[in-house]
């Protein structure tokens, strides 16, 4: 079906169907699960769509704590989208109106020039009393004309800039949603390329060291196969909480991919790298895991990692490499490990 609506019956029929899902699936009529039943409806989002297909497959209840989760992961950055758009409108009239106040003051301005001339020039003659009394007043007028003029312009003036703090504000609140992943609130892999280009940039300029950690959840399909999509997604969320737990605030934790993570970390050793690696090897290992929605014990996961340090000169899709094979040879050599490259080799490369 188009994702557009192409006239009233259409709009009608899918608010229908959206509706018959909702009782189909006994869905609480509220306005934000109406929005995500439409968009599946009209199958406008393909990952939502697939998202909700999917726990359709799985035959799970649709409880209010999922729909809350697709909403916000759905919808909230539209909605920042919709505040920067209605903030910029705001502002582009408000700078069209201050244009023209100050076009307006620019015109009284020049008759104020003009007046007072007037007024020298009538000085200059022998002038009667009600000549120069009417003068002043003429004076007294365009004073106050231009005094009006001046504050006005300033107003203006203040609430264009406040629209340009709301902008600013709504800009860096949406570039920030756009760098972060929305099922672990960490970054995702944008952020994720971001910070490790700026890192290359760092290591470069300072020759202070830098290492890539990256990790991968072992036997995740199994896991996900015995237990669900949704109490998988909990478990990727316990192992972003343990990673960034056991990481400092200058390095940068990331899911990197459905359930492979990386920790860009600037200023850091490879022993350093590894002892972090080590911590939440442990951490992961060692929580014995409930599913949240039953209480049932889910028993332990592990997971895998590689460790490597940055080599002056080489691009960060090498480091990237470097640590993904290391990361291939902790699961080749049975899981729940960390392989970091020989320290030997890293001070051959310096
Ligand atoms: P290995 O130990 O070799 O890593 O085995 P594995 O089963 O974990 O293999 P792999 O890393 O290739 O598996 C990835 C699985 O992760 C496939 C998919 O079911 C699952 N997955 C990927 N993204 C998500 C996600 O967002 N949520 C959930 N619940 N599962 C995901
Ligand atoms: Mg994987
Ligand atoms: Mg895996």
């Amino acid at each position: 079906m188009s994702g557009r609506l192409q006239n009233r019956a259409e709009g009608w029929a899918l608010a229908r169907k959206a509706l018959d899902y909702m009782e189909e699936f006994n869905i609480p009529p509220t306005a934000e699960n109406y929005a995500i039943w439409s968009a599946y409806a009209c199958d406008h989002n393909n990952e939502l769509c697939d998202a909700i297909d999917r726990h359709i497959d799985e035959g799970r209840a649709f409880d209010q704590a999922y729909l809350d989760t697709l909403y916000e992961k759905y919808f909230s950055l539209r909605r920042l989208q919709d505040a920067v758009m209605a903030s910029s409108g705001q502002m582009t009239k408000e700078l069209g109106e201050v244009r023209e106040s100050l076009r307006a003051a620019h015109r009284d301005q020049m008759d104020y020039g003009k007046t007072l001339q007037g007024a020298t020039g009538d000085l200059s003659a022998e002038t009667d009393p009600e000549a120069l009394r009417q003068m002043v007043q003429t004076l007294i007028d365009a004073t106050a004309k231009m005094q009006e003029r001046s504050r006005n312009l300033e107003r203006r003036l203040h609430e264009t800039s406040s629209e340009v703090t709301q902008l600013r504000s709504n800009l860096e609140r949406v570039r920030e949603e756009a760098m972060t992943d929305a099922l672990t609130g960490i970054a995702n892999r944008k952020r994720f390329d971001e910070m490790l280009r700026k890192g290359r940039r760092e290591t470069e300029a300072d020759g202070q060291p830098m290492c890539l950690l990256l990790c991968d959840i072992d036997h995740f399909k199994r896991f996900n196969d015995t237990w669900g999509h949704q109490t998988g997604d909990q478990i990727i969320r316990f192992v972003a909480g343990c990673m960034t737990r056991h990481a400092e605030d200058h390095q940068t934790v990331a899911r990197y991919g459905g359930e492979e993570f990386g920790i860009v970390l600037p200023k850091t050793k490879l022993a350093e790298a590894t002892a972090i690696a080590e911590k939440i090897r442990k951490t992961v290992e060692s929580k014995k895991l409930m599913r949240k929605s039953t209480n049932e014990d889910l028993g332990n996961i592990t997971i895998s990692m590689g460790v490597a340090q940055y080599r002056p000169g080489e691009s960060v899709e090498s480091l990237i490499e470097r640590a993904d094979t290391n990361l291939y040879k902790s699961k080749q050599n049975g899981r729940n490990r960390i392989t970091a490259e020989d320290p030997a080799d890293v001070a051959n490369a310096a």
